[in-house]
């Protein structure tokens, strides 16, 4: 799923192609905007919010201005191709979910999670439950620690993934900062030895890969060795040696995973039977329901890794 980096990255890309110019057609293939028209509205900015992309389109016709939203939840994404041309983005026309088409460039919408069309005034129904934006120019981290401690039982790795506590970190980021920071993710927040080195952490690493396409946070861009734990369940750990595991966390069933060295991480970590695990995309698919059941032997396990 894209973080908030990539967000950040692809509203800067439509920024880039769409501010300034006005709207000759646009094409909303989402059942809510079908009819909605934005033709004649210029495009005034394309901004990020956590994960949240925000189109701002100038008043017309004595019409507010207005906010185009979209969030690229698991596949989403936007391509931006020259107006006339048959690029990338129409390649898979069933996926197409929005086009706006300006004079030099046009912007395509494809796999998108929300489309939604509100007055800009009306942006904080959408995105006034988020926490400080990692990458927002008005990060907060006294409000984002505030936030992060409000649950001192929760574990941290669900408290990170939770936009309502800070806004742009998914699973990626959560196991790659839980690892620098040297704490499991299961660890109850309100024993977390240092929070404002943990947000430092993410706050850093996002800014760091904001400008370029990957994500790095071990400082080598070699391939198979750009980041400590995340998608690298069964290999040896990078710093240790050890086998990198992954297991659920949070409830079911908005569960997310979390990838982590328990040598590396030491804390409560969940029980599991102990077995090898493979990289994930190695094992054969389950069969239908056998990763739901099996989970239910997992619990935490508070005296420590295994
Ligand atoms: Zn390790």
């Amino acid at each position: 799923m894209p973080e908030g980096d990539v967000v950040w990255r692809t509203a800067q890309r439509l920024h880039r192609a769409l501010a300034g110019r006005e709207v000759l057609s646009c094409d909303l293939r989402w059942p809510s905007l079908a009819t909605a028209d934005l033709s004649g509205r210029r495009v005034l900015e394309v901004v990020s919010a956590g994960k949240h992309l925000l189109t701002r389109l100038g008043a017309a016709d004595g019409e507010p201005a207005l906010t185009l939203h979209s969030h690229l939840r698991m596949e989403g994404s936007w391509y931006v191709e020259r107006t006339g041309s048959n690029g990338r983005g129409r390649r898979s026309a069933s996926g197409v979910r929005a086009v706006l088409t300006t004079p030099e460039w046009t912007a395509v919408g494809h796999e998108l999670g929300m489309l939604d069309l509100v007055p800009t005034a009306a942006e904080a129904g959408l995105v006034g439950h988020l926490g400080p934006d990692l990458l927002g120019p008005g990060w907060d981290a006294a409000e984002a620690r505030r936030r992060l401690l409000a649950v001192p039982q929760r574990h941290l790795g669900e408290a990170l993934l939770d936009q309502r506590v800070l806004a742009g970190v998914g699973t990626f980021y959560m196991a790659e900062a839980c690892f620098l920071a040297g704490v499991s993710p299961w660890t109850p927040v309100g024993e977390l030895p240092s929070p404002d080195r943990l947000l430092t952490l993410l706050h850093r690493l996002l800014h760091a890969n904001k400008d370029r396409t990957g994500q790095v946070t071990t400082g080598d861009l070699r391939r198979g060795r750009q980041n400590f734990v995340h998608a690298r369940s069964g290999l040896p750990c990078l710093r240790c040696g050890g086998t990198v595991r992954v297991a659920p966390i949070g409830p079911a069933p908005r569960d997310r995973t979390a990838f982590y060295c328990p040598r590396c991480q030491p804390g409560p970590a969940p029980t599991d039977d102990g077995r090898p695990q493979q990289p994930l995309g190695a094992a054969p698919r389950p069969r239908p329901g056998a990763a739901r059941a099996s989970r239910r032997h997992t619990g935490v396990m508070r005296d420590g890794p295994r």
